[in-house]
């Protein structure tokens, strides 16, 4: 099975000249991992022309978020449909940074659906902001991933991609330790095997938070996930490439 790697890339880079030679970079470095599925996020706006212009079959593209209803009064907003429309198969849901500017568990159940609806992949995106001892983290967890995947029928969960961010490790150079990330892994499967049955067990897990060359192939080997979300490594294509690689030699 293939791993999956997301580079979300935020609000990066400032023109399109440049997300055009990141692109060109990232692409490169995708052709030499055939064991990769990589899904780039660019900023939406950015996404048509690079998605239109890329003949290749290694690279599918995401939108970092889109609204649930299909088309309306929604000022500033994008659809779904409109980020399907320009070439999206995937679209990221609820990350820490849509969630700390507003974003509810409601709205993303209503995301995860609309995309399954309209044949995307949604990525859903659960993290606690912070741990203590008292293991409360495991409570926000499964208060976010039964929201987000409430509407979703047995027969499509397995289409549901979870990605475990911890937002205390977002955009720093520690990850969280593999051996933690399997603990949360093996918590996420049984939840969602709590509500589905056995079909649970075929829900894709990523891992992301300050994901990089230096700490993947341990996290790949040991964390029990299918693969990662990339933020701002992703973004360097120095950087990304070195990554790419070195779960192409885990691999
Ligand atoms: C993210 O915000 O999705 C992320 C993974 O960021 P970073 O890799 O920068 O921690």
């Amino acid at each position: 099975m293939k791993s999956i790697v997301v580079a979300n890339w935020k609000m990066n880079p400032p023109t399109f000249r440049e997300a055009k030679k990141l692109f060109d970079a990232t692409k490169k470095a995708a052709e030499r991992c055939r064991d990769i599925s990589l899904i780039i996020a660019p900023p939406a706006i950015y996404l048509h022309e690079l998605s239109a212009n890329y003949k290749g079959k290694r690279i599918s593209f995401a939108v970092q978020n889109a609204h649930s209803e299909e088309s309306g009064a929604q000022t500033g907003e994008i659809s779904i449909a409109q980020a399907r429309d320009a070439g999206a198969g995937y679209v990221l849901v609820g990350h820490s940074e849509r969630r700390a500017v507003g974003e509810t568990n409601d709205d993303t159940r209503k995301k995860v659906a609309a995309a399954l609806s309209l044949k995307m992949t949604p990525v859903l995106c659960i993290g606690e902001t912070s741990r203590s001892s008292s293991g409360e983290h495991f409570s926000i967890i499964a208060e976010q991933l039964l929201a987000g995947i409430r509407d979703v029928p047995p027969a499509k969960i397995s289409k549901v991609i979870i990605a475990y961010e911890p937002v205390w490790a977002i955009g720093g150079e520690t990850t969280m330790s593999p051996r933690d990330m399997h603990t949360m892994a093996i918590f996420i499967r049984k939840t969602v095997v709590g509500v589905y049955g056995d079909v649970g067990h075929k829900v894709t897990i990523l891992y992301g938070a300050s994901v990089g060359e230096q700490n993947a192939t341990a996290m790949m080997r040991d964390g029990d996930v299918r693969g990662f979300i990339v933020g701002h490594v992703s973004t360097n294509a120095e950087r990304f490439t070195a990554l790419l690689q070195a779960l192409k030699k885990e691999s």
